[in-house]
């Protein structure tokens, strides 16, 4: 296959070098960093080739199809599903070189290329005085393409939406190495469900995504609900009062516990110029030593958990906290049973953003809601922690892996009636096998997401992917006996696949099935992810 291409389109990069193949061959899942953890080096694809246009795609697609080769398209790699695992005689086709961004501002529009790094496209947009909107805590690991693929949600999504909100046409090469342009005026349900596909039904080159105009103003605040059932209330008071919070947040008690607990009262919410989403590394590292060096105020009458954080910044102990946790998680079940009996209050996090009046209209609303449902207001300072520290998450996972542990994660939708059931279920379920803290967070009108943390000690590379699977799979039946969406956006890749069919049920798991038939005949296309063609490595 590859001499045949490298004759088809002589400018094609490819490469065989073991340290691209490594580089490529697994996303950013628990298995993965597990088998990694344990010295399991994956055997990778046999080649990765980086197109440089649709054509070279289009090249790529129809000679593994001729060869009955199969792909894996690869954005940034930050997925979380297990949804990159090529197989030895598998392509990688890395998507990196298409990282065109045309922003047409008169009809409120961007098309980027599938392999644009979303703080690419977010800095290339803020220079010109717009946003996408689509903040992902990976927003510095991850590719326009690859939301796409993963049905994504950024941080801000209660306001601006989920990607398939924001998309407004795509371009796609299928398993045959047809073009298709589908947009959601003349192909609404067909663009819907290439959203999602993971690459299993063909490869997108660009999405055409909205943009609006930065916003002006903003304002963050935050509350302690008295219990998990009180802060849904709030939240969905909120939602379906037609506010539209650009972030809104709520920790469970285990959660809040976690993140340094209830603090104390700080100063008023008040609007402020600037907007919440801005991407930008500098800020953020401003922002995070602004808050390290403030002054700490260990005075008495302090709540407890926040004087411990507040000392914990003062000697810098933040970078190890992660490797002391894996290192007490590998040690025994005992830290789960103290973390989750400790009780505590939920924290609430709420960010507006928009025009001076909007947001000094909803602040005002919000507070309202939140005195008559029983949240007492903490002012602002909640939620100017969360903006400094919202894209930390990111590096957390290799300390706390090297030092023994694991964590994963796993979301669901669901309407606001069935929230408390389901998270009270799953955390009861997940609990026997793993630490459980849970936050609510991506809220709408009709529901919201939970996003469950798993984490666990482990031993031998066996027991960790033992007792990791037997906490996933209890979060995923509850889920399914709660009808629950699987995923809300990190998608469903190998990780879930096996809970797909029962999800979508058997007709729209057929139809699911004949869709991957018209679009992939040869079932070259990421082979395992959704249940789809069999072959994960
Ligand atoms: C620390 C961390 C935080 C995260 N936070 C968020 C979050 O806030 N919100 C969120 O939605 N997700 C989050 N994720 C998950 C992940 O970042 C998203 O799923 C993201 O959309 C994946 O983008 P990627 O470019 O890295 O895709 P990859 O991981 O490379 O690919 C993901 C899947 O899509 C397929 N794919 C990729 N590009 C294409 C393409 N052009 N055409 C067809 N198929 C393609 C791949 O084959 C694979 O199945 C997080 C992950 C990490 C590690």
């Amino acid at each position: 296959m590859l001499a045949a291409l490298r004759q088809e389109r002589p400018g094609l990069r490819v490469s065989q070098d073991p340290m691209d193949l490594l580089a490529c061959a697994r996303d950013a899942s628990t298995e993965g960093y597990l088998e990694r953890r344990h010295g399991l080096l994956p055997p990778g694809p046999a080649a990765v080739v980086w197109p440089a246009d649709e054509e070279d795609v289009r090249a790529v697609v129809r000679a593994a199809g001729r060869a009955r080769v199969p792909l894996s398209p690869l954005g940034a790699a930050s997925g979380v599903v297990h949804g990159t695992s090529p197989g030895p005689s598998w392509v990688v086709l890395d998507l990196k070189l298409l990282d065109q961004v045309a922003l047409d501002p008169a009809r409120g529009w961007v098309t980027a290329g599938a392999g644009v790094v979303g703080e690419r496209l977010e800095r290339a947009l803020n220079a010109q005085g717009f946003s996408v909107g689509h903040f992902p805590s990976s927003i510095y690991c991850s590719t326009v393409g690859g939301w796409v693929a993963a049905r994504g949600a950024g941080q801000l999504s209660s306001r601006y939406g989920k990607i398939e909100d924001l998309c407004v046409s795509l371009r796609f090469v299928d398993g045959k190495g047809r073009f298709l342009v589908l947009n959601e005026n003349e192909q609404p349900g067909l663009m819907q469900s290439i959203i999602g596909s993971e690459g299993s039904l063909g490869v997108i080159t660009a999405a055409t995504l909205r943009v609006h105009p930065l916003p002006s103003h903003r304002a963050l605040a935050g509350f302690a609900a008295p219990d998990v059932a009180t802060g849904l209330s709030f939240m969905r008071q909120v939602m379906q009062a037609g506010l539209r919070p650009a972030v809104f947040r709520m920790y469970d008690p285990t959660d809040t516990l976690l993140a340094g607990g209830i603090p104390r009262p700080s100063a008023p919410p008040q609007v402020q110029e600037g907007c919440l989403g801005r991407a930008g590394l500098e800020d953020d590292h401003a922002a995070e030593a602004s808050v390290r060096n403030a002054s700490v105020d260990l005075s008495v009458g302090q709540g407890w958990e926040s004087r411990l954080r507040q000392a914990a910044l003062r000697v810098d102990v933040q970078p190890h906290l992660q490797e002391w946790a894996g290192w007490l998680l590998a040690r025994g079940p005992w830290l789960r049973r103290v973390a989750c009996s400790v009780p505590s209050r939920c924290l609430v996090v709420l960010g507006l953003e928009g025009t001076r009046d909007d947001v000094g209209e909803s602040l005002a609303s919000s507070l309202e809601l939140a005195r008559n449902t029983g949240a007492v207001l903490l002012g602002r300072g909640p939620g100017e922690r969360w903006l400094t520290r919202r894209y930390a998450v990111t590096w957390k996972m290799p300390p706390l892996i090297r030092a023994g542990g694991w964590a994963d994660t796993l979301e669901a939708s669901a309407a606001w009636s069935d929230l408390p059931a389901l998270y009270a279920d799953a955390r009861a379920a997940t609990l026997r096998h793993a630490l459980t803290l849970a936050h609510f967070s991506h809220a709408y009108p009709e529901g919201a997401s939970i996003y469950f943390t798993l984490a666990g000690g482990g031993g031998s590379l066996e027991e960790s992917r033992r007792v990791h699977r037997a906490a996933v799979d209890a979060a995923l039946g509850v889920f399914l006996r709660h009808g629950a969406a699987l995923s809300h956006h990190h998608g469903v890749g190998r990780m879930k696949a096996g809970h797909l069919s029962a999800s979508l049920g058997a007709g729209a798991a057929g139809a699911l099935r004949g869709l991957k038939s018209a679009l992939d005949p040869h079932g070259i296309l990421n082979p395992g992810v959704l249940g789809l063609g069999g072959g994960a490595s």
